[in-house]
């Protein structure tokens, strides 16, 4: 393909994506990506959520468009083949593994940690599912940010151990898989160059792939959380004054260079 951008990383909630707008992505969005992956460009979505979740809430929102590849649970990779999404074998299994090892050790200090939590916040919900021992969903930001100051000091003591969170959400995690190794494993596999990446994200569990590490052209749309849009501005990203999929059509536009792109 002519672009110098080869694939698009997209988060998915409040970056492509947002519940209560109609549509929930933007026409101008969907046909800025359909017209992308036409001239042979790759696009990704690079989210939190879980295959089944995705999947759900992409049909009843009627979008029709896409992903060739997929990053679930900011970690596992999936390939799009006749019609279906296959696993990326040898990435899932290693980061299978490795998270099977370290959530071994953690296990044991789970009702400490739920007991520590509860006690402070009563309305927040703990609970273990196929990814983390533990999990939460705090009330309010505050208390997210406060219970994850707690884990944060817990993860210290267990190497390799880190907590990934996406506003009032979080899950523990394995500190090599993230959307961003992830990001870099696919696309060393593609044999495309971080030069040739382009990513875009709102929230915390987006900064590993928000790097020029793995991608060299960053955008963020209004919504996005401050650390969030300092860390896109200070690699001279994108941060649009437009929110959720309006801001990253603008920023995607203007750097493949879209000259039919309007606001
Ligand atoms: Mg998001």
């Amino acid at each position: 393909m002519d672009s110098k951008i080869k694939l698009l990383s997209t988060d998915f909630d409040g970056t492509l994506f947002a519940e209560f707008e109609n549509p929930p992505i933007p026409y101008q969005l969907q046909e800025l990506i359909t017209g992308f992956q036409k001239r042979g460009g790759i696009w990704v979505i690079n989210t939190g959520r879980d295959m089944s979740s995705l999947m759900e809430t992409m049909a009843r929102a009627r979008v029709y468009i896409k992903p060739d590849h997929l990053i679930l649970v900011e970690r596992e990779i999936y390939h799009h083949r006749d019609a279906q999404y296959v696993e990326h074998h040898s990435w899932n299994a290693a980061c299978n593994k490795a998270h099977a090892e370290l959530f071994g050790l953690v296990r044991k200090d789970v009702p400490y940690l739920s007991e520590w939590v509860n006690k402070r916040f009563e309305k927040a919900t703990i609970y273990e599912d196929l990814y983390s021992p533990f999990c939460f969903v705090a009330e309010k930001t505050a208390h997210a940010e406060e219970i994850h100051q707690f884990l944060d000091d817990y993860c210290k003591k267990v190497p390799h151990l880190t907590v990934v969170r996406n506003d009032v959400y979080a899950r523990f995690s394995h500190v090599a898989f993230n959307k961003g190794t992830a990001l870099r494993e696919l696309s060393g596999g593609l044999n495309i160059q971080p030069h040739e990446i382009l990513a875009a994200g709102d929230h915390l569990n987006d900064l590993p792939m928000l790097s020029g590490e793995h991608a060299k052209w960053l955008v963020s749309p209004s919504n996005a959380i401050d650390v969030v849009k300092t860390a896109v501005r200070k690699q001279n990203g994108h941060v649009s004054e437009l929110h959720c999929g309006h801001g990253v059509a603008e920023g995607i536009a203007r750097f493949l260079g879209d000259a039919n792109y309007q606001q």
